[in-house]
């Protein structure tokens, strides 16, 4: 997967492509979906949700330029799949996810991983208690960049976020903290399902 797909569409970084190398992906899709897993496309993981594309989770990982110090804030734990990458490449990861079962299946999934910290709630609220982070990751699309989010980047660091409302186009977007200000570049059309929030 990595040299057949992930190297050919443009991901470079070492350390990415080692850790995306090192997760067994097929582990965290469902056992009658384990042949497809290292295809890259999206596969579903119930709930209506599902595990994206291996070139989008490494593109991402590759935009938050984590360090093997970073702590990093990730909401949408999903399958943890995405969870587990980051947890190869950064020092602590907290991952927040909004439906139980899910987050209860990813932690069993996810157990050999000590440095990752999940946690039932909704990320658009990010997570204060363990703020701030060096990177912040968003694997479901809000409609407007989550203003919490930026509030627990650390300054330097990046937030990687796909925006844009469920039917129609989604933009990934990298901020970076600057100085206290935001620079904010688009990098890519998306496609994830919906953030799901009551607060705005
Ligand atoms: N990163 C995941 C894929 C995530 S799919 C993986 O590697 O498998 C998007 C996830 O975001 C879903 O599990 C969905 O339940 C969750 N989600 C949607 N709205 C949310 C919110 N407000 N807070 C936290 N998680 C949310």
């Amino acid at each position: 997967m990595v040299a057949a797909q992930l190297v050919g569409l443009g991901i470079s970084n070492p350390r990415v492509l080692a850790a995306m190398g090192r997760v067994p992906r097929h582990e965290f899709v469902p056992a009658e979906l384990r042949r497809d897993a290292y295809r890259d496309g999206p596969l579903p993981i119930g709930h209506g949700q599902t595990i994206s594309q291996p070139y989008i989770v490494a593109l991402m990982t590759e935009l938050l330029d984590l360090r093997p110090e970073s702590r990093v804030l990730e909401i949408g734990t999903g399958s943890g799949y995405q969870a587990a990458v980051l947890a190869e490449l950064a020092s602590e990861v907290y991952t927040v996810e909004l439906i139980p079962a899910l987050a209860q299946q990813a932690s069993e999934t996810l157990g050999g991983y000590r440095n990752v910290h999940g946690k039932v709630g909704d990320g658009y609220l990010g997570w204060s208690e363990a703020a701030p982070f060096d990177a912040i990751i968003v694997t479901c699309a809000p409609d407007n960049v989550p203003p919490k989010l930026i509030g627990q980047l650390r300054e330097g660091g990046r937030l990687v976020v796909p925006v844009g409302d469920s039917g129609g186009t989604q933009q990934l977007y990298v901020l970076e903290k600057i100085s206290g200000m935001i620079q904010q570049r688009s990098v890519a059309p998306v496609r994830f399902v919906p953030m799901v929030h009551g607060s705005k």
